[in-house]
């Protein structure tokens, strides 16, 4: 049988089973997939320059004829060292391999070769190491960069790659129709997998990339619709739109926002549909999407339906516990925490209260949506911080019970174009305002020459009652030169913070003793936190008035964003301090976006000028099927563009079940995995 493109990798020629072991680590299991393994750059051959100009120390391309090759040295450790003397007429240079004696074996004498490598030593004697090189009359002078892995090198890659290209022109094919090529001015599949890979030029490498970038873009968003249609069978839980919410909103501390009560309106809608909601709840920190889902679970067990509320972890599963049954229980709602930590016995009465009925909403971490746990009603799955849960899991999650409603709430505003596509499989619910009376926390960045003036200031906080996060990138003390917090905490306990009580916080404590910790810093046991960025997900502690963030070049602004907003929770003026010695362009410009506004959805809009849109979808956050172009080659006008196709497709063909777009869908159903698109 011939190999073709889904054939195993190992078949095609050259390749092997050795070989094929390697390209499945690098995830390339096809002929397919190894023309989807997409150059992260190129290397432009015909930027050479002489030998005697060639930068010390740095990477260079040279043209060089190779005039004698050395008897490969072998050295401990089983390092074989080949080496061959070469010129290109301005000066001579020695070529230095290690441990490739194959590669080195197809260097010529008497050929000349433009080779790309490390340039070192001094100007009487240069040498250059492990180049990568192609033979001077090569046509093509622009080559690929491939991400590579042990035993894999870029020539190899290209002989396959031809290989596999070569499988593609027999049959080649098209998934996009020549109307929306000509629509969206984008170049034909086949022509760009020959560029992505063998660009004639610049351009062409460009014009490959846009449209598989495209292409990428217009998958994602024709899956996520795909999956939010999936969703829309018919749910066992409509409930009555006659039962009112008002006692609930009236009986709050607070009078709800504009927002918030949109929100509300919105969601109890959902969930009087046949339908079952699938709504994302989007609202900056501190906007007070608890309220909008204790309304929520409030409405549903007025409807004798129960509810389930998922946090990312047992931190945050224990104060969503606290606030809702703060919130609730007044109107005889009865709420319940179930979480890893549990003793058996306690989790075990849980579990029949929720099969018995006797709880309306069960608070906690995944672990309650387990086989184990027996719903008598589970008609209202709510995911906190829904960035931690990946798409596969959303879709998990719909399948659970007869098909519940589902709302996601996430703290990380994002711009709503990109919204679109992030939860394209989700409806969506914004609280852009803040409850009145917030005072915007304030913020400065300061250079580590004013450390101990700010820690001046953190005190005088905390002798007025206050307390205070200190963030530090890092547990333990590394070769980096980044704050620890390990460190830092002894050196403050003697230092800055001496006779204040401080207590660490990070990711490698034990759930319990994590727990233990944030329970003596919500009580006011401990004055000061030093943490990692555990503390970055929905902690809710009113007293604490002050964040220094140590090494704040290293947060990105969506991250810092987060960061600050668990202070400014309380009543009190807060402030947030960022010292970095960083002085680069960008830095800068992120420290002054930080200090000169607090609004979510202005800084995610900032971080997305910045950073363009790769870096959402680069973020494992999302559980967004990972993406191999557009992560790094899309910008905004070809996401919109993307956009505007994935929809007039779909409106015309809703499942991609006309003939015309077979292939696209076999394209879709790629990306995501099988199971969630079926
Ligand atoms: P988040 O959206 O970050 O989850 P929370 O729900 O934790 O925000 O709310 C933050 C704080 O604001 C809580 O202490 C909450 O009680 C309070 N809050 C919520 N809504 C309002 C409101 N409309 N007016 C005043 N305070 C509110
Ligand atoms: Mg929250």
């Amino acid at each position: 049988m011939p190999t073709t493109l889904f054939s195993d990798i190992e078949y095609l020629k050259g390749v092997g089973k050795a070989r094929g072991e390697k390209y499945r680590k690098l995830g390339v299991t096809s002929p397919y997939e190894l023309i989807y393994h997409i150059p992260r750059d190129y290397l432009d051959f015909r930027t050479h320059v002489p030998v005697a100009g060639a930068v010390l120390n740095e990477y260079n391309v040279l043209k060089l004829t190779v005039f004698r090759k050395m008897p490969p040295q072998r050295i401990k450790g089983g390092l074989v060292i080949c080496k061959a003397a070469a010129s290109d007429g301005t000066d001579d240079i020695l070529i230095v391999v290690y441990n490739n004696v194959y590669g080195f074996q197809a260097l010529r004498e008497g050929e000349t070769y433009y080779m790309y490598g490390k340039v070192s030593g001094n100007f009487l004697r240069k040498e250059i190491s492990s180049p990568v090189y192609i033979k001077a009359d090569e046509q093509v002078l622009i080559q690929p960069k491939y991400h590579l892995t042990q035993g894999l090198s870029v020539n190899m890659i290209r002989a396959n790659m031809q290989q596999a290209l070569e499988i593609m022109r027999r049959e080649p094919f098209e998934t996009l129709s020549p109307d929306i090529l000509r629509k969206y001015d984008l170049a034909p599949l086949m022509w760009s997998l020959e560029n992505i890979h063998f660009p004639e030029s610049e351009l062409a490498a460009e014009t490959a990339r846009r449209r598989l970038a495209f292409d990428e873009l217009l998958k994602l968003q024709i899956g996520m619709s795909i999956m939010k249609s999936r969703s829309r069978r018919s749910t066992a839980y409509k409930m009555d739109p006659s039962v009112d919410t008002d006692e609930f909103t009236k009986g709050l501390p607070f009078e709800l926002t504009d927002d918030q009560k949109k929100a509300v309106d919105e969601i109890v809608s959902d969930l009087c549909s046949s339908v079952p909601m699938n709504r994302l709840l989007q609202g900056d920190v501190g906007s007070g999407k608890t309220a909008v889902a204790a309304a929520a679970c409030y409405f549903a067990s007025k409807n004798g339906v129960q509810s389930a509320l998922m946090a990312p972890t047992e931190i945050l599963a224990v104060q969503h516990f606290k606030t809702l049954s703060g919130f609730l229980e007044p109107f005889g709602v009865r709420v319940s925490l179930l979480t890893g930590s549990m003793t058996a016995k306690k989790k075990a009465s849980v579990r029949e209260g929720i099969e018995a009925g006797e709880i309306d909403v069960v608070v906690g971490t995944h672990a309650i949506i387990q086989k184990d746990v027996e719903y008598r009603s589970l008609g209202l799955v709510i995911t906190d911080e829904q960035h931690r849960f990946g798409v596969a899991q959303r879709a998990a999650l719909a399948e659970k019970g007869d098909y519940p409603h589902k709302l996601v709430m996430s703290a990380t505003p994002i711009p709503r174009t990109l919204a679109l596509i992030i939860y394209g499989d989700l409806d969506i619910s914004a609280i852009t305002q803040l409850p009145k009376g917030r005072k915007p926390v304030k913020t400065y960045a300061v250079t580590g020459k004013l450390r101990s003036r700010a820690f001046g200031f953190v005190r005088e906080r905390l002798d007025e009652g206050r307390q205070a996060y200190v963030v530090c990138p890092m547990i333990e003390e590394s070769e980096s030169e980044l704050f620890a917090v390990k460190t830092y905490a002894e050196n403050a306990a003697k230092g800055d913070l001496k006779g204040y009580t401080t207590a660490l916080l990070h990711g490698k404590m034990r759930a319990a003793e994590k727990d233990k910790t944030m329970q003596l810093f919500r009580d006011g046991e401990i004055q000061v936190l030093i943490c990692t960025t555990v503390v970055e997900v929905g902690v809710d502690v009113p007293n604490a008035a002050v964040m220094v963030i140590e090494n704040a070049e290293r947060f990105g602004l969506s991250q810092l964003h987060q960061l600050r907003g668990r202070v400014g929770r309380g009543g009190f003026e807060s402030s947030c301090i960022l010292i970095t010695d960083n002085t680069t362009d960008d830095c800068v410009k992120r420290m002054k976006i930080m200090s000169s506004t607090s609004d979510g959805f202005k800084i995610s809009e900032e971080d997305l000028k910045m950073r363009g849109p790769g870096d959402f979808f680069g973020n494992a956050q999302h559980g967004l099927p990972p993406l191999k172009i557009a992560d790094i080659a899309c910008n905004m006008e070809l996401m919109n563009r993307a956009q505007v196709c994935a929809k007039e497709l779909l409106e015309d063909d809703p499942l991609l079940e006309k003939p015309q777009n077979r292939a696209l869908k076999m394209d879709v159903m790629r990306l995501f995995s099988k199971d969630i698109i079926g």
